[in-house]
């Protein structure tokens, strides 16, 4: 057989040659709505890449992103992989101290900043070192010192592009992932991953189709929106980027007035859907909407059944990870379960699914012993294939993430039932998940563990109706001291974003602990974690 690499060029070069037709339409910051083809979008994606390299890039440099869903977005979701650079998409919603600290862990020379985005850039802008800064203009004219986006593109001349001699194990773009502690570690995907995910993702339950619609609600720099921008193309589905407006409302306006067929979000953006929805059902004709793929955080199983049994809309939940470029297991029910009674069935897509092609999964006991597949024992959730990262950017100290003999360790806690069909029961990981967006509990407790009156803090997650979990901090006071939870909020409050404040404070006597004199934190969990709200951050 040939050996032909699979890399990002092969999806351009087929959008350019079959889908030059089909619709690519954004909603800008002003509501407004771009519309443009892929015969318009795959030249201004080549200038993109003409342009970097004029900039004076050199094959691996990064170029960063701090956009949102938007065609710009996508033009440099195959312009920077085609230069021979790096995509490194960046979140928003981080802290400064992240930002900056991402930023020149991967040292990016260029980034591409939508000019709604500005005022997080002024946050962190003096303690990186960034070449270029490219801006997306919509409001006024790109500030001195920068380059204006389309007078980038301008200055470059997209018959000048000649696809280059790419390698597929050449690094295409790269995505940080919030640490246990210490600080986000980056995982770099190859173009022979995200061209593999592509065809994973256009395969089977989740299958996009080239007659779909699809609107994307996961950002683009939440692991590539899930790869769905790569996958849209080589399937040359039609797609809908929906910019910075992702209330039910300006989501439903969407959902109707470009017809969308596929979507993809975490919980939280569904639950408010479904709340808009049960409160006025019959406002909107979402008929056309054939799939709500959800994932990030566990869908419930109320929610499941609500879009489906009040208003005929499937749910199809999902589970990945940025270390598996996400996707790793779905939960569509297997033929014979389809005939099963309503209980099974729902009970069954509330779980996070079974492996899609090419991603094996196992489970491991903290001996290192492989567990058995009854839907009871729990252990490890381990995963290994062509799109899971065999290691972290720069980072040998996280090795232990990964297995001798070659798995990925997820860090969640799972069962297997006989049928393959993961359920996770923890997580391993010290982190909070609210909204889509990781909270870390070591930084928050070694943070308050710095207040002079406090002697010991724990922080876990509660599950909350709306954001999933949010932050709950269990306070022990030294002897004679003591604080409000509005004083403890305030001393937190500048080394953290805003979200990430615990919502509640519990005053107690002891943290419990493990013979190890580590915090035992599901004591805490059996005793607090029960659904609260409604919460600050609601
Ligand atoms: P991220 O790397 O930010 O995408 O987060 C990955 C983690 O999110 C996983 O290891 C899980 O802990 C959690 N997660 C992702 N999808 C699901 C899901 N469907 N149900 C429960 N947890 C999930």
């Amino acid at each position: 057989m040939m050996d032909y690499p699979l890399t990002i060029a092969f999806i351009l070069r087929r959008a350019e040659t079959l889908f030059g037709h089909k619709a690519i339409i954004t909603r800008r910051p002003d509501k407004t709505l771009h519309r443009y083809t892929y015969a318009d979008f795959v030249p201004r994606a080549k200038k993109l890449a003409v342009a970097l390299r004029q900039l004076g890039l050199r094959r691996g440099d990064r170029v960063a992103t701090l956009c949102w869903n938007q065609y710009e977005h996508l033009e440099a979701y195959f312009g920077v992989p085609l230069a021979g650079n790096v995509l490194h998409t960046i979140n928003p919603r981080l802290h400064p101290s992240d930002l900056a600290y991402i930023v020149n862990d991967a040292e990016d020379r260029v980034l591409i900043i939508d000019d709604t985005l500005l005022p997080v850039l002024e946050k962190f802008r003096a303690d990186v070192r960034i070449e270029h800064i490219v801006v997306i203009e919509h409001a006024a004219q790109a500030p001195a010192g920068t380059i204006g986006y389309e007078k980038l593109l301008a200055s470059a001349d997209a018959n000048a592009f000649a696809y280059p001699q790419l390698d597929e194990g050449e690094a295409a773009a790269m995505c940080y992932t919030s640490g246990t502690t210490g600080r986000p570690k980056g995982v770099v995907y190859s173009h022979r991953a995200l061209v593999l995910h592509s065809l994973g993702q256009a395969s089977g339950a989740v299958g996009v189709l080239e007659s779909d619609v699809v609107l994307p609600v996961v950002p683009m720099f939440h692991v590539n929106a899930w790869g769905l921008p790569f996958t849209c193309t080589m399937i040359g589905a039609t797609q809908v980027h929906p910019g910075p407006h992702l209330d039910a409302e300006s989501l439903c306006d969407l959902f109707v007035g470009q017809h969308v067929t596929y979507t993809a979000g975490v919980p939280t953006i569904w639950l408010g859907l479904l709340r808009r929805l049960d409160e006025r059902p019959k406002e909107y004709d979402l008929s056309r909407l054939r799939l709500l793929v959800v994932g990030g955080s566990a869908a419930p199983k109320s929610m499941i059944r609500g879009f489906d049994e009040r208003h005929g809309l499937r749910v199809l939940h999902a589970w990945g990870m940025t270390e598996t470029t996400p996707l790793g297991v779905v939960s569509s029910l297997m033929s014979d379960l389809e005939q099963a009674d309503a209980e099974t069935r729902f009970a069954y897509r509330a779980k996070q699914g079974y492996p899609v092609p090419l991603v094996e999964i196992r489970a491991q006991d903290d001996a290192g012993h492989d567990v058995p597949w009854n839907g009871k024992t729990m252990g490890e959730l381990q995963v290994r294939g062509p799109w899971v990262a065999r290691a972290y950017y720069r980072s040998p100290e996280s090795a232990d993430r990964f297995t001798a003999d070659g798995w990925f360790r997820t860090g969640d806690i799972v069962t297997i039932d006989a049928r393959g069909y993961v359920e996770i029961q923890d997580r391993s990981k010290d982190l909070i998940k609210s909204g889509g967006e990781w909270i870390s509990s070591v930084a928050l407790e070694n943070a308050l563990m710095g207040h002079p009156a406090v002697a010991e803090a724990a922080v876990i997650a509660v599950p909350h109706a709306r954001w999933q979990e949010r932050p709950l901090a269990c306070v022990v006071f030294k002897p004679g001291c003591t604080a409000t939870a509005e004083e403890l909020r305030a001393f937190l409050a500048p080394s953290f974003a805003k979200w990430w404040l615990p919502d509640a404070f519990e005053f107690v006597t002891e943290i419990p602990k493990t013979a190890a004199g580590k915090f035992r934190k599901t004591a805490l969990r059996e005793r607090f974690a029960t659904a609260r709200e409604p919460s600050p951050a609601s």
